[in-house]
């Protein structure tokens, strides 16, 4: 069966899930905002706040099937499955006393030391491994922790806003229940450099990362050329685009990649990270994209779930630094989109959180959930390639790395 030119022509064959097949749970905790590395930093957690609200005021938790559940901090055993005992140490001891660590990374600009780090760092890993522990047992379908996503932390050391490395921990928690196969997708900008690592050498997970080229954004990582270690050849998957690329070449290079990977790599859990920093609006990268463009990419994913992971799909959120036009938005179509009853693009953002937005921060809300940019079209790979356009080359760049390692051939649909 060949795939058609479109997502809707895709979605033809392979029918988009019924909100009957999904259930999601809600990993949420008013605590989780405690995560807060103090005014002026660009990770605000009023983000997820806003999220919430809009989710709650546009009727998300309400919807069939969907629960919002507590969950207990992640214990030092949990953070010691990707994080080195000193650094947990570290991170304790900074949040105590206030003062930098700076050999781990805490104390710097990017990651400054506030009270209470360790419990607010814990707290969120805590979240993703009960995401992870709910799909893993069957309790729902999907589970998603919007302030997760921290993919940046390393092993010893706090890195690009990151302490605790929520998704590697729920990752390598699945691994420990004897998870076989588990597939991580991550859409930030920027290149998930800590997951990556954690797994690099690991045949059991295979990491996918779409992000700004590392020649113009931090961490620097993220070429298509790391693409696993010894024994994991093409389990580290790199899609490194330029500057300026947008919806249309964005869900073009990631219908090129993601889909055909997936599907040859069967896992038996797919976790997603969902950074909203390639937004136009985003003050720290340099995409282009749409609330609507993100919104598409949510929907492919959640397909990819059901057709390549039986339906057992973690959420993640991620980056994103528009704190009030794009997370909120971008998010809660996230979470319809999870709970299989995704909103409208033309639905207007309800008066009361407008007002909630205006007293919470001072900000005019966005006024619908759409950028006006609402039907976006997937051109995919097999409608043509263009050896002139950068976007193209950068895919083919990864297609010709990993590809043959998933008995996949670089140029099919060329
Ligand atoms: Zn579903
Ligand atoms: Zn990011």
């Amino acid at each position: 069966m060949r795939r058609g030119d479109s997502v809707r022509a895709m979605s033809s064959a392979e029918p988009p899930p019924s909100a009957a097949d999904c259930g999601l749970q809600i990993l949420w905790d008013d605590r989780l905002i405690s995560y807060d590395f103090g005014p002026g930093h660009p990770m605000n957690p009023v983000r997820v706040e806003l999220t919430m609200a809009l989710a709650r005021e546009l009727g998300v938790p309400e919807l069939p099937g969907v629960r919002v559940e507590t969950f207990e901090a992640a214990g030092d055993d949990l953070l010691e499955l990707v994080h080195e005992p000193a650094y947990i140490a570290g991170v304790k001891r900074a949040g105590a006393t206030g003062l930098p660590e700076l050999r781990f990374g805490l104390g710097s600009p990017d990651n400054p030391v506030f009270p209470g780090m360790h419990d607010a760092s814990a707290l969120v890993a805590g979240a993703s491994v009960a995401a992870a522990e709910a799909v893993w047992t069957g309790a729902a379908g999907h589970a998603a922790n919007i302030s997760g996503g921290l993919h940046h932390a390393l092993s010893g050391a706090a890195s690009g806003f990151c302490v605790y490395n929520d998704p590697a921990i729920a990752i390598a928690w699945l691994l420990e229940q004897g998870a076989e196969r588990v597939a991580y997708v991550d859409v930030d900008v920027h290149h998930g450099d800590g997951v990556q690592a954690a797994f690099y050498d690991d045949p059991r997970v295979l990491t996918i990362s779409l992000h700004e080229t590392p020649r113009t954004l931090f961490p620097g990582t993220g070429f298509p050329s790391e693409s696993g270690g010894r024994g994991a050849e093409g389990t580290a998957v790199n899609v490194a685009l330029p500057p300026g690329t947008g919806d249309a070449a964005w869900l073009r290079a990631f219908d090129a990649v993601v889909p055909p990977l997936l599907r040859a790599f069967r896992p038996q859990v797919l976790v997603t990270q969902h950074g909203a920093d390639g937004h136009a609006l985003d003050p720290l990268a340099h995409l282009i994209l749409s609330v609507d463009g993100q919104r598409t990419a949510y929907a492919m994913l959640h397909r990819l779930a059901h057709e390549t992971a039986g339906g057992r799909w973690v959420v993640t959120g991620g980056g994103g630094y528009e704190l009030v036009q794009v997370v909120p938005r971008a998010w809660t179509h996230l979470l319809a989109e999870a709970a299989g009853r995704p909103i409208d693009p033309e639905t207007a953002t309800p008066e009361g959180w407008r007002e909630f937005v205006r007293n919470r921060t001072g900000e005019i809300a966005p006024r619908r959930m759409t950028d006006g940019t609402s039907v976006v079209e997937v051109r995919t790979w097999g409608s043509g390639y263009d050896p002139a356009n950068p976007v193209d080359q950068a895919v083919l760049a990864t297609r010709r790395v990993v590809f043959p390692e998933h008995g996949l051939d670089p140029m099919t649909d060329l």
